[in-house]
């Protein structure tokens, strides 16, 4: 009989350290506060009392060196791309990006005339999820979240 068997209604619960430290990790991620664009008031919106992404453990932190995932929300021009990639850089690892919206996923309405829009955040940063929309509805970031979180469960801490 196994040990999870054997403990069963005893009030002890055996696991391994990744799935304990990933259950810790994705109940508890810390997105940087930073928007680009019409994007971020969806998010704004996403984190404000109707959607209340704290109830998934989500706080924004104002330090990138406390967060653990960054959120696109919004067009990329040229000349923010060089910040981006800073504020990625000053995170520490492990880190995730979530792309919120279709000018941070591929340039969006920009696409062809946008001289000064990067044709997708992921030219500069690599990106984990992509949350589709112009914009995106509360809803949808909160589906990228759930995404997020079934990612990191699967994670295997040694190979992170
Ligand atoms: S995807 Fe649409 S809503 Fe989002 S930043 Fe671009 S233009 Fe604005």
């Amino acid at each position: 009989m196994s040990l999870e068997k054997q403990l069963e209604n005893t009030g002890v619960v055996v696991t391994n350290l990744d799935d304990l430290m990933n259950w810790a990790r994705l109940s508890s991620l810390w997105p940087l506060s930073f928007g680009l664009a019409c994007c971020a008031i969806e998010m704004m919106g996403s984190m404000a009392s109707n959607f209340d992404l704290d109830r998934f453990g989500v706080f924004p932190r104002p330090s990138p060196r406390q967060a653990d995932v960054i959120i696109i929300a919004g067009t990329v021009t040229f000349k923010m791309a060089e910040r981006i990639k800073r504020l990625y850089e000053q995170m520490p690892e492990p880190k995730y990006v979530i792309s919120m919206g279709s000018c941070s996923n591929c340039g969006g309405p920009y696409w062809e005339h946008g001289y000064h829009v990067v044709k997708g955040v992921d030219r500069i940063i690599p990106v984990d999820i992509y949350v589709q929309g112009c914009p995106p509805r509360p809803e949808a970031l909160i589906g990228g979240i759930l995404e997020l979180q079934k990612l990191i469960e699967k994670e295997v801490l040694s190979e992170i």
